[in-house]
């Protein structure tokens, strides 16, 4: 199933190294991540909980170099790509896919897919285009549906141009912050087996945020669970269940066991944060 073409080439290592992060030192000074270490292998699928406004969005962004951090060091494939004095800015390696959804409205499924490499100069649009509708072929979206607009098209198809137009750059790293928590149960799930299939397709790591614990262990090899803010990395849960999954895996012993496992993990942050008063932003 695997495909030569998309998949990764064991790229992808993430490592945090004692990560902390402090917004507004000088004023509100909030101290959203302290000490905090992980470490994802190539070709892992690696999902976070934690409760709300504990740091997750946080440790993403500066994963994807949308921000710096205030101490402790994050690499990539042994390259620092961000630390105290510095952080690499957001990349064709590493790319996010969001919960609200970045299609330019005005440009076709075509045109938001071509986009990335033509403007980093990458491909010509002859060639883009032929990689674009390749993608579209192996990922299961309809060629037809290439010369709609976003606003045509339903949710679920957006977040598949979405994860397609992140493919298309060929990143080491596909960073996802809540991209399905808006879906209803029934996309979400369509979603879910579309992203596992993505998956066995291209073995890209997979850095994949979520409050949902379901999604979290039915998608991951391993899910990592926060601590209330300050965020640390307070449990690594590996999930021991065979691929392919499917819906039927959501009925077995050991999903549910490890469901119920990451379920106390992340109740016990859950009420901190609750009596800290803790809310998120995003
Ligand atoms: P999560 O994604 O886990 O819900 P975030 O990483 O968005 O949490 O936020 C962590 C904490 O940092 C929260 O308390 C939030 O209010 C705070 N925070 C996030 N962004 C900023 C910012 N730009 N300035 C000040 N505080 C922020
Ligand atoms: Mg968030």
């Amino acid at each position: 199933m695997a495909d030569r073409t998309l998949m990764s080439k064991g790229e992808g290592r993430i490592s945090v190294e004692e990560v902390g992060k402090i917004y507004d030192p000088e004023g509100v000074n909030v101290c959203a991540l302290k000490d905090c270490n992980m470490e994802i292998d190539p070709g892992e699928f690696v999902m976070l909980v934690g409760p709300s406004g504990c740091g997750k969005t946080t440790l993403l962004n500066a994963i994807a170099g949308f921000s710096n951090v205030t101490s402790g060091i994050i690499s990539l494939d042994d390259e620092i790509i961000a630390s105290p004095s510095m952080h690499q800015s957001p990349g064709a390696d590493r790319i996010v896919v969001f919960q609200g959804g970045a299609l330019f409205p005005w440009k076709t499924v075509l045109g938001n897919l071509v986009y990335g490499p033509m403007m980093q100069g990458k491909m010509k649009r002859d060639e883009a285009v032929a990689e674009a509708r390749r993608l579209m072929d192996k990922l299961g979206l309809s060629k037809s549906c290439e010369e709609l607009y976003p606003e045509k098209l339903s949710s679920g198809m957006m977040r598949q141009v979405e994860i397609i137009r992140a493919l298309i750059n060929n990143p080491k790293v596909l960073l996802l912050d809540e991209p399905f928590r808006a879906l209803d149960n029934m996309t979400k799930s369509l979603m879910h087996e579309y992203l596992l299939e993505v998956f066995a397709i291209t073995k890209k790591t997979i850095f994949f945020i979520t409050h949902d614990l379901e999604e979290a262990v039915f998608l991951a090899d391993r899910v990592l669970i926060m601590t209330t803010r300050p965020g640390t990395i307070k449990a690594s849960i590996e999930v021991n269940i065979s691929r392919p999954r499917s819906f039927k895996t959501l009925a077995t012993r050991d999903f549910m066991d490890l469901k119920e496992q990451a379920e106390a993990a992340v109740k016990e942050e859950t009420l901190k944060a609750f009596e800290a008063g803790e809310r998120e932003l995003a």
